[in-house]
């Protein structure tokens, strides 16, 4: 396969066999078991991605395309080998159109990348998850993040693509406008299709202009129950509200160990709002928080949100060496505080470790448990849990996962939850990539 992949990318350094790269490509941070593919390649160009893809259809070879590696139900672990496809060298910004408030780019380009890209003209990209992961990444997973309560997941921002099909052609979806009706939406086809329908190369992003004034506010609160109040009292104040985050007291236990701070071991509530900071004040208090603080200065407010970004960094450092599973589900904000006090009873009763963060704006939380991946008993009973919080989440009108999307670890829950629909996607599926080779195993069994 080496020599076939060198005449299609020929640079030595680009088609790797090499042991610790296959490792690097073979697995993720969650607790799915490793499987290498049998070579990494690393295209430079659309052209390439084509080239690779069209060879390996013919061959029956199958191919994962592969951005920061980030993604946590097993998305890029190659479950029958072959070629995995790091798209992290096409990582070049290709436009900044402040006038268009958008930006094109390549799919390798990562966030942090395009936000430093697009600040010197006032704007920047919201979507923020946890990990600093490739803009094709976060297309194909449809992700969002702390942002999400006002400028909405990657579906919101992405105006169009060049994706390469698993034959090789190059189709272009979408257009520079910010809007269309023009044919079949399949730019949003895409977004969310985990590299199971095509490979995206570029990507036309919305952006926002830098808001003026933003305020970083935290407080502690005697519950997750009042934590969530509070937040559905701010929001339904029409407070403009920017992020919206909650930390249960596990979570904040961790932290102080992980980063030597010293948070009362509550649940915390951080809320970033351009709008007025007294009113979430007084609306918080009236849930019963303390410790109130708030901070406008850039660099104050990013130590603010430090402590939220590294959640689950700190919740797998309590149990050295050992990998997360981490539930995704989101549910209609009424009955976001009983799904997440009903989550918390079942991780007590499981005997399992683990901490609960929500994106509580957006009725999105994680229970992240910790186990050892080689333990059959602690992987069982981790699962029998998530399985709990997916079947409450789902009896209470919600979704299996509201980011992280589908992988492989997800399965059984889109089938639970979208029985109906999975010969729909079985049948998207045979059409765009009848030879089944791209990311196999993942999304649609
Ligand atoms: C600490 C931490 C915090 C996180 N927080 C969040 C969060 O808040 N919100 C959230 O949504 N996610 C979160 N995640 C999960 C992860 O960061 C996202 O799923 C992210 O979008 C993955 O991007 P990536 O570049 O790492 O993609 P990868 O993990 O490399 O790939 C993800 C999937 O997309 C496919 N893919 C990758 N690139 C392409 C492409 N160019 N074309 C087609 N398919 C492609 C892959 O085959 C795979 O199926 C977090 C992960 C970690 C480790």
């Amino acid at each position: 396969m080496r020599a076939d992949l060198l005449r299609l990318v020929p640079d030595e350094s680009r088609v790797s066999e090499v042991g610790s790269v296959l490792e690097q490509h073979g697995a993720d941070l969650s607790y799915h078991q490793p499987h290498l593919p049998d070579a990494v390649v690393f295209p430079e160009t659309t052209e390439e991605v084509s080239a690779v893809l069209s060879y390996a259809n013919e061959a029956g070879i199958p191919v994962v395309p592969f951005g920061a590696g980030t993604s946590l139900e097993g998305h890029v672990i190659p479950l029958r080998g072959g070629i995995s496809l790091d798209l992290t060298r096409m990582n070049r910004i290709v436009a900044v159109r402040a006038a268009d408030l958008n930006a094109t780019v390549q799919a390798g380009v990562t966030r942090s990348q395009l936000e430093a890209a697009a600040g010197p003209h006032g704007l920047w990209f919201p979507v923020d998850p946890g990990a600093d992961a490739t803009l094709g990444g976060m297309a194909a997973t449809n992700a969002s993040g702390t942002t999400t309560v006002r400028y909405g997941g990657m579906r919101a921002h992405v105006l169009a693509l060049e994706v390469v099909l698993a034959d090789g052609r190059v189709v272009r979806t979408g257009s520079r406008a910010v809007k269309t009706s023009a044919g079949y939406n399949l730019t949003e086809l895409f977004v969310g299709s985990e590299g199971t329908l095509g490979v995206i190369t570029e990507l036309t992003l919305r952006l926002h202009p830098i808001p003026d004034e933003i305020v970083v506010a935290r407080a502690a609160f005697p519950s997750v129950e009042s934590a969530c109040r509070a937040a559905a009292a701010i929001i339904g104040a029409g407070v403009l509200v920017t992020r919206c985050e909650l930390l249960d007291s596990v979570t904040i236990g961790a932290l102080n160990a992980y980063k030597g701070t010293s948070f009362p071991e509550s649940p915390y509530l951080f809320i970033e709002t351009s709008g007025d900071v007294s009113a979430v004040r007084e609306l918080a208090e009236d849930e019963g928080a303390t410790a109130f603080e708030s901070e406008t200065d850039p660099a104050a407010r990013t130590r603010m949100w430090d402590a939220r970004h590294n959640a689950l960094h700190a919740s797998l450092a309590l149990a050295p060496g050992s990998k997360a599973m981490t539930t995704d589900v989101a549910v209609p904000f009424s009955e976001l505080a009983a799904a997440m006090e009903h989550a918390r009873t079942l991780l007590d009763s499981s005997g399992l470790r683990g901490g609960i963060v929500g994106h509580v704006g957006d009725g999105n939380f994680h229970v992240a448990f910790l186990l050892d991946p080689d333990d059959e008993a602690s992987v069982a009973r981790a699962e029998a849990l998530n399985a709990a919080v997916v079947e409450d989440a789902l009896a209470r009108g919600g979704t299996c996962t509201g980011e992280h999307g589908i992988g492989f670890g997800k399965l059984a829950y889109l089938a639970d939850e979208h029985a109906d629909l999975v010969p729909l996607y079985r049948g998207i599926k045979d059409l765009l990539d009848p030879a089944g080779i791209l990311n196999p195993g993942k999304v649609v069994p």
